[in-house]
Protein backbone atom coordinates (compact mmCIF):
# COMPACT_ATOMS: atom_id res chain seq x y z
CA UNK A 1 0.00 0.00 0.00
CA UNK A 2 1.42 3.32 -0.80
CA UNK A 3 -0.16 6.30 0.96
CA UNK A 4 1.74 9.89 1.82
CA UNK A 5 1.99 9.50 5.53
CA UNK A 6 0.80 12.57 6.36
CA UNK A 7 -2.57 11.59 3.75
CA UNK A 8 -5.60 10.60 5.19
CA UNK A 9 -8.28 12.01 2.59
CA UNK A 10 -8.68 11.48 -0.62
CA UNK A 11 -9.31 14.32 -3.30
CA UNK A 12 -12.28 13.42 -5.07
CA UNK A 13 -16.07 14.76 -4.51
CA UNK A 14 -18.74 12.03 -3.71
CA UNK A 15 -20.68 12.59 -7.00
CA UNK A 16 -24.13 12.18 -5.93
CA UNK A 17 -23.97 15.24 -3.08
CA UNK A 18 -27.01 16.56 -3.86
CA UNK A 19 -24.75 20.29 -2.93
CA UNK A 20 -21.60 19.93 -2.97
CA UNK A 21 -20.96 23.98 -2.67
CA UNK A 22 -23.22 23.76 0.37
CA UNK A 23 -22.09 20.39 2.13
CA UNK A 24 -20.10 20.51 5.30
CA UNK A 25 -19.02 17.25 6.64
CA UNK A 26 -19.28 18.06 10.26
CA UNK A 27 -22.17 20.56 11.40
CA UNK A 28 -20.41 21.02 15.20
CA UNK A 29 -18.19 24.02 14.88
CA UNK A 30 -16.05 23.56 17.86
CA UNK A 31 -14.84 27.18 17.96
CA UNK A 32 -18.59 28.22 18.39
CA UNK A 33 -19.93 25.80 20.47
CA UNK A 34 -17.99 25.49 23.45
CA UNK A 35 -19.46 22.88 25.50
CA UNK A 36 -19.25 20.48 23.03
CA UNK A 37 -15.64 21.61 22.59
CA UNK A 38 -15.09 21.15 25.82
CA UNK A 39 -16.78 17.65 25.56
CA UNK A 40 -14.83 16.30 22.89
CA UNK A 41 -11.09 17.49 24.26
CA UNK A 42 -11.83 15.68 27.00
CA UNK A 43 -13.06 12.97 25.10
CA UNK A 44 -9.67 12.79 22.41
CA UNK A 45 -7.55 13.19 25.76
CA UNK A 46 -8.93 10.46 27.90
CA UNK A 47 -8.60 8.05 24.65
CA UNK A 48 -5.24 8.94 23.56
CA UNK A 49 -3.75 6.59 26.59
CA UNK A 50 -5.91 3.40 25.47
CA UNK A 51 -4.81 3.88 21.63
CA UNK A 52 -0.72 4.41 22.42
CA UNK A 53 -1.19 1.16 24.96
CA UNK A 54 -2.86 -0.98 22.33
CA UNK A 55 0.01 0.30 19.90
CA UNK A 56 2.64 -0.87 22.16
CA UNK A 57 1.27 -4.50 22.22
CA UNK A 58 0.42 -4.56 18.80
CA UNK A 59 4.21 -3.91 18.37
CA UNK A 60 5.37 -6.19 20.63
CA UNK A 61 3.64 -8.95 19.05
CA UNK A 62 5.60 -8.09 15.71
CA UNK A 63 8.60 -8.46 17.79
CA UNK A 64 9.48 -4.85 18.23
CA UNK A 65 11.58 -3.79 20.89
CA UNK A 66 9.52 -3.17 24.06
CA UNK A 67 11.17 -0.28 25.50
CA UNK A 68 11.53 1.63 22.23
CA UNK A 69 8.02 0.91 21.34
CA UNK A 70 6.88 2.61 24.77
CA UNK A 71 9.21 5.62 23.82
CA UNK A 72 8.10 6.31 20.44
CA UNK A 73 4.24 5.76 22.24
CA UNK A 74 4.74 8.51 24.63
CA UNK A 75 6.00 10.57 21.53
CA UNK A 76 3.08 10.07 20.05
CA UNK A 77 0.90 10.95 23.30
CA UNK A 78 2.50 13.61 24.14
CA UNK A 79 2.45 14.84 20.89
CA UNK A 80 -1.63 14.75 20.65
CA UNK A 81 -1.87 16.25 24.03
CA UNK A 82 0.20 19.55 23.14
CA UNK A 83 -2.23 20.30 19.89
CA UNK A 84 -4.74 19.71 22.54
CA UNK A 85 -3.37 21.96 24.54
CA UNK A 86 -3.03 23.85 22.11
CA UNK A 87 -6.61 24.34 20.39
CA UNK A 88 -8.21 24.03 24.50
CA UNK A 89 -6.74 27.94 24.82
CA UNK A 90 -6.88 28.93 21.08
CA UNK A 91 -9.65 26.75 19.21
CA UNK A 92 -8.77 28.61 15.78
CA UNK A 93 -5.40 28.54 16.10
CA UNK A 94 -5.37 25.98 13.10
CA UNK A 95 -8.32 27.51 11.75
CA UNK A 96 -11.74 25.77 11.10
CA UNK A 97 -12.00 23.41 14.00
CA UNK A 98 -14.07 19.95 14.14
CA UNK A 99 -14.13 16.68 15.39
CA UNK A 100 -12.77 15.40 11.79
CA UNK A 101 -9.92 18.04 11.96
CA UNK A 102 -8.84 16.60 15.82
CA UNK A 103 -8.83 12.92 14.03
CA UNK A 104 -6.56 14.27 11.37
CA UNK A 105 -3.87 15.99 13.83
CA UNK A 106 -4.52 12.16 15.68
CA UNK A 107 -3.37 10.45 13.27
CA UNK A 108 -0.45 12.84 12.42
CA UNK A 109 0.51 12.20 15.53
CA UNK A 110 0.46 8.56 15.86
CA UNK A 111 2.64 8.30 12.68
CA UNK A 112 5.08 10.07 14.11
CA UNK A 113 5.78 8.05 16.80
CA UNK A 114 5.79 5.37 14.20
CA UNK A 115 2.02 3.47 15.05
CA UNK A 116 0.15 2.86 11.86
CA UNK A 117 -2.25 0.34 13.16
CA UNK A 118 -3.03 0.15 16.80
CA UNK A 119 -5.67 -2.19 16.88
CA UNK A 120 -4.61 -4.65 14.21
CA UNK A 121 -4.62 -7.52 16.37
CA UNK A 122 -8.24 -7.03 18.30
CA UNK A 123 -9.48 -6.66 14.76
CA UNK A 124 -8.31 -9.70 13.50
CA UNK A 125 -9.72 -11.61 16.59
CA UNK A 126 -12.57 -9.85 15.88
CA UNK A 127 -12.94 -10.85 12.53
CA UNK A 128 -12.24 -14.32 13.45
CA UNK A 129 -15.36 -14.47 16.19
CA UNK A 130 -17.76 -12.75 13.75
CA UNK A 131 -16.61 -15.18 10.89
CA UNK A 132 -17.73 -18.29 13.09
CA UNK A 133 -21.24 -16.74 13.31
CA UNK A 134 -21.97 -15.61 9.77
CA UNK A 135 -23.15 -19.01 8.59
CA UNK A 136 -25.96 -19.14 10.96
CA UNK A 137 -26.63 -15.76 10.94
CA UNK A 138 -27.23 -16.15 7.46
CA UNK A 139 -29.24 -18.90 7.63
CA UNK A 140 -31.40 -17.44 9.40
CA UNK A 141 -31.97 -14.56 7.80
CA UNK A 142 -32.86 -16.84 4.96
CA UNK A 143 -35.40 -18.43 7.03
CA UNK A 144 -36.84 -14.71 7.49
CA UNK A 145 -40.26 -13.67 5.00
CA UNK A 146 -38.88 -11.31 2.90
CA UNK A 147 -41.02 -8.42 5.03
CA UNK A 148 -39.25 -8.53 7.64
CA UNK A 149 -35.76 -9.22 6.59
CA UNK A 150 -34.97 -5.27 6.02
CA UNK A 151 -35.82 -5.26 10.02
CA UNK A 152 -33.71 -7.91 10.69
CA UNK A 153 -30.72 -6.31 8.68
CA UNK A 154 -30.95 -3.21 10.02
CA UNK A 155 -31.03 -5.11 13.76
CA UNK A 156 -27.82 -7.07 12.50
CA UNK A 157 -25.89 -3.60 11.66
CA UNK A 158 -27.18 -2.05 15.29
CA UNK A 159 -26.13 -5.72 16.78
CA UNK A 160 -22.17 -5.26 15.24
CA UNK A 161 -21.79 -1.45 15.36
CA UNK A 162 -21.13 -2.07 19.48
CA UNK A 163 -17.58 -3.36 18.10
CA UNK A 164 -16.31 0.46 18.20
CA UNK A 165 -12.95 0.95 20.39
CA UNK A 166 -13.20 4.78 19.48
CA UNK A 167 -16.23 5.42 21.50
CA UNK A 168 -14.97 4.91 25.27
CA UNK A 169 -18.24 3.35 26.43
CA UNK A 170 -17.70 0.34 24.52
CA UNK A 171 -13.71 0.29 24.29
CA UNK A 172 -13.62 -1.48 27.38
CA UNK A 173 -16.17 -3.94 26.78
CA UNK A 174 -13.57 -5.13 24.32
CA UNK A 175 -10.32 -5.31 26.03
CA UNK A 176 -9.96 -8.55 26.75
CA UNK A 177 -12.85 -10.84 25.18
CA UNK A 178 -15.31 -10.20 22.51
CA UNK A 179 -19.42 -9.23 22.91
CA UNK A 180 -22.23 -12.26 22.10
CA UNK A 181 -23.20 -10.92 18.57
CA UNK A 182 -26.82 -12.37 19.14
CA UNK A 183 -27.05 -11.24 22.84
CA UNK A 184 -26.72 -7.56 21.89
CA UNK A 185 -29.09 -8.29 18.87
CA UNK A 186 -31.59 -9.25 21.36
CA UNK A 187 -31.18 -6.03 23.86
CA UNK A 188 -31.56 -3.82 21.16
CA UNK A 189 -33.76 -0.78 22.51
CA UNK A 190 -37.22 -1.04 20.87
CA UNK A 191 -38.79 0.74 18.07
CA UNK A 192 -39.43 3.52 17.92
CA UNK A 193 -35.66 4.13 17.48
CA UNK A 194 -33.87 7.47 17.98
CA UNK A 195 -34.23 8.33 14.50
CA UNK A 196 -36.73 5.56 13.13
CA UNK A 197 -37.22 5.60 8.64
CA UNK A 198 -36.90 1.58 8.90
CA UNK A 199 -40.72 1.94 7.60
CA UNK A 200 -39.98 3.81 4.51
CA UNK A 201 -36.26 2.04 3.95
CA UNK A 202 -38.28 -1.63 3.95
CA UNK A 203 -40.78 0.03 1.44
CA UNK A 204 -38.17 0.80 -1.01
CA UNK A 205 -35.90 -1.79 -0.71
CA UNK A 206 -39.21 -4.19 -1.10
CA UNK A 207 -40.48 -2.14 -3.99
CA UNK A 208 -39.99 -2.40 -8.37
CA UNK A 209 -37.63 -1.56 -9.55
CA UNK A 210 -34.84 -2.28 -7.36
CA UNK A 211 -32.00 -0.42 -7.16
CA UNK A 212 -29.09 -0.63 -10.29
CA UNK A 213 -26.44 -0.25 -7.90
CA UNK A 214 -25.54 0.60 -4.24
CA UNK A 215 -22.60 2.04 -2.45
CA UNK A 216 -22.03 1.09 1.22
CA UNK A 217 -19.26 3.04 3.31
CA UNK A 218 -18.45 0.30 6.27
CA UNK A 219 -17.27 1.01 9.47
CA UNK A 220 -15.24 -1.45 11.68
CA UNK A 221 -13.48 -4.74 11.42
CA UNK A 222 -15.47 -8.00 13.40
CA UNK A 223 -19.31 -8.18 13.96
CA UNK A 224 -19.82 -5.01 12.57
CA UNK A 225 -18.56 -5.27 9.32
CA UNK A 226 -19.39 -8.97 8.91
CA UNK A 227 -22.63 -9.50 10.91
CA UNK A 228 -24.01 -6.10 9.98
CA UNK A 229 -23.07 -5.03 6.48
CA UNK A 230 -22.03 -8.09 4.57
CA UNK A 231 -25.59 -9.19 4.90
CA UNK A 232 -27.16 -6.23 3.70
CA UNK A 233 -24.59 -6.59 0.49
CA UNK A 234 -25.18 -10.13 0.42
CA UNK A 235 -29.41 -9.12 0.52
CA UNK A 236 -29.03 -6.23 -2.26
CA UNK A 237 -26.96 -8.51 -4.46
CA UNK A 238 -29.79 -11.24 -4.18
CA UNK A 239 -32.22 -8.51 -5.32
CA UNK A 240 -29.95 -7.96 -8.36
CA UNK A 241 -28.07 -4.69 -7.13
CA UNK A 242 -24.31 -4.23 -8.11
CA UNK A 243 -23.42 -3.55 -5.09
CA UNK A 244 -19.73 -1.29 -4.12
CA UNK A 245 -18.07 -2.07 -0.62
CA UNK A 246 -16.02 0.49 0.15
CA UNK A 247 -13.59 0.88 3.04
CA UNK A 248 -10.67 2.92 4.58
CA UNK A 249 -7.49 2.73 2.50
CA UNK A 250 -5.40 3.15 5.86
CA UNK A 251 -6.12 1.78 8.77
CA UNK A 252 -7.46 4.26 11.96
CA UNK A 253 -8.73 2.96 15.48
CA UNK A 254 -10.83 -0.60 14.75
CA UNK A 255 -12.63 0.29 11.41
CA UNK A 256 -11.83 -2.13 8.56
CA UNK A 257 -9.49 -1.05 5.62
CA UNK A 258 -9.59 -1.98 2.28
CA UNK A 259 -7.21 -4.35 2.33
CA UNK A 260 -8.45 -6.58 5.29
CA UNK A 261 -12.06 -6.47 3.91
CA UNK A 262 -10.85 -8.01 0.82
CA UNK A 263 -9.63 -10.74 2.52
CA UNK A 264 -12.51 -11.03 4.67
CA UNK A 265 -14.82 -11.26 1.24
CA UNK A 266 -12.23 -13.56 -0.10
CA UNK A 267 -12.98 -15.95 2.72
CA UNK A 268 -16.60 -15.90 2.67
CA UNK A 269 -16.69 -16.68 -1.02
CA UNK A 270 -15.05 -19.95 -0.40
CA UNK A 271 -17.91 -21.11 0.81
CA UNK A 272 -20.99 -18.10 0.57
CA UNK A 273 -22.89 -18.91 -2.84
CA UNK A 274 -23.96 -15.21 -3.44
CA UNK A 275 -21.23 -13.80 -2.60
CA UNK A 276 -19.15 -16.01 -4.59
CA UNK A 277 -21.04 -15.56 -7.33
CA UNK A 278 -21.36 -11.82 -7.28
CA UNK A 279 -17.58 -11.06 -6.95
CA UNK A 280 -17.23 -13.45 -9.66
CA UNK A 281 -19.13 -11.66 -11.99
CA UNK A 282 -17.95 -8.16 -11.03
CA UNK A 283 -21.56 -7.31 -9.31
CA UNK A 284 -19.85 -6.70 -5.93
CA UNK A 285 -16.67 -4.83 -5.94
CA UNK A 286 -14.76 -3.90 -3.27
CA UNK A 287 -13.13 0.03 -3.73
CA UNK A 288 -11.18 1.77 -1.32
CA UNK A 289 -12.84 4.97 -0.36
CA UNK A 290 -9.32 6.89 0.23
CA UNK A 291 -10.16 7.86 3.61
CA UNK A 292 -8.03 6.96 6.69
CA UNK A 293 -10.27 8.53 9.31
CA UNK A 294 -12.92 7.36 11.41
CA UNK A 295 -15.15 10.19 9.68
CA UNK A 296 -15.57 10.47 6.24
CA UNK A 297 -15.37 14.49 4.00
CA UNK A 298 -17.29 13.71 1.41
CA UNK A 299 -15.26 15.95 -0.64
CA UNK A 300 -12.41 14.40 -0.46
CA UNK A 301 -12.80 10.51 -1.21
CA UNK A 302 -11.02 8.38 -3.57
CA UNK A 303 -11.14 9.03 -7.02
CA UNK A 304 -11.49 5.57 -7.88
CA UNK A 305 -14.28 5.56 -5.89
CA UNK A 306 -15.78 9.01 -7.30
CA UNK A 307 -15.85 7.03 -10.90
CA UNK A 308 -17.44 3.70 -10.41
CA UNK A 309 -19.82 5.33 -8.58
CA UNK A 310 -21.34 7.20 -12.04
CA UNK A 311 -20.02 4.10 -14.05
CA UNK A 312 -22.01 2.30 -12.36
CA UNK A 313 -25.25 4.37 -12.08
CA UNK A 314 -25.30 4.08 -8.08
CA UNK A 315 -29.37 4.73 -6.86
CA UNK A 316 -28.38 3.93 -3.40
CA UNK A 317 -26.12 5.09 -0.96
CA UNK A 318 -25.45 3.25 2.84
CA UNK A 319 -23.72 5.12 5.18
CA UNK A 320 -22.82 3.20 8.35
CA UNK A 321 -21.48 4.09 11.59
CA UNK A 322 -21.54 6.66 14.10
CA UNK A 323 -18.21 8.69 13.00
CA UNK A 324 -19.65 8.44 8.91
CA UNK A 325 -23.48 8.56 9.58
CA UNK A 326 -23.74 10.79 12.16
CA UNK A 327 -20.21 12.81 13.36
CA UNK A 328 -20.42 13.48 10.25
CA UNK A 329 -22.63 13.62 6.98
CA UNK A 330 -26.08 13.48 9.62
CA UNK A 331 -27.52 16.46 7.64
CA UNK A 332 -25.50 15.71 4.18
CA UNK A 333 -28.07 15.75 1.54
CA UNK A 334 -27.86 12.97 -1.71
CA UNK A 335 -29.29 13.02 -5.73
CA UNK A 336 -30.39 9.58 -4.74
CA UNK A 337 -31.74 6.95 -1.68
CA UNK A 338 -29.63 7.74 1.66
CA UNK A 339 -29.57 5.44 4.38
CA UNK A 340 -27.72 6.28 6.91
CA UNK A 341 -27.53 3.63 9.88
CA UNK A 342 -25.70 3.90 12.96
CA UNK A 343 -25.85 3.26 16.68
CA UNK A 344 -25.38 5.75 19.41
CA UNK A 345 -22.52 5.21 21.82
CA UNK A 346 -21.35 8.29 22.90
CA UNK A 347 -22.44 10.45 25.86
CA UNK A 348 -21.66 13.68 23.76
CA UNK A 349 -23.41 12.32 20.53
CA UNK A 350 -26.54 11.40 22.33
CA UNK A 351 -26.88 14.91 23.61
CA UNK A 352 -26.36 16.60 20.32
CA UNK A 353 -29.08 14.20 19.27
CA UNK A 354 -31.25 14.58 21.85
CA UNK A 355 -30.92 11.07 22.97
CA UNK A 356 -29.20 8.29 25.11
CA UNK A 357 -26.65 5.92 24.89
CA UNK A 358 -27.40 3.10 23.22
CA UNK A 359 -30.06 4.95 21.04
CA UNK A 360 -30.43 3.88 17.42
CA UNK A 361 -30.61 5.73 14.19
CA UNK A 362 -31.97 4.67 10.92
CA UNK A 363 -32.63 7.62 8.67
CA UNK A 364 -33.66 7.27 5.25
CA UNK A 365 -33.95 9.64 2.38
MG1 LIG B 1 -15.23 3.16 13.25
Amino acid sequence: MTTTPDRFQGTSHFPLLADPATYRACHWDLCVEHEMRRYWLGLFRSHIGKLTDAAVEEAIDRGVNAADMRGRADLARRDFETYLDIITDAPDRFGALDILEICIHRERALRKGGITDPYRLVKSRENEVALAVLPRLLSELDAVHDRERASRLAEGVFAGNIFDLGATQTADLFKDASVDFHAVRGKLKPRPWLIDELDAFAHRLNAAPRHKAACLFVDNAGSDVILGMIPLARELLRRGTHVILTANITPTLNDITHDELTAVIQRIAAWEPVIASALKEGRLELIDSGNGLPLIDLTRISGKLAQAVVSRGVDLVVIEGMGRAVESNLHAGFSCDVMKIAMIKDHGVADALGGKLYDLVLKFS
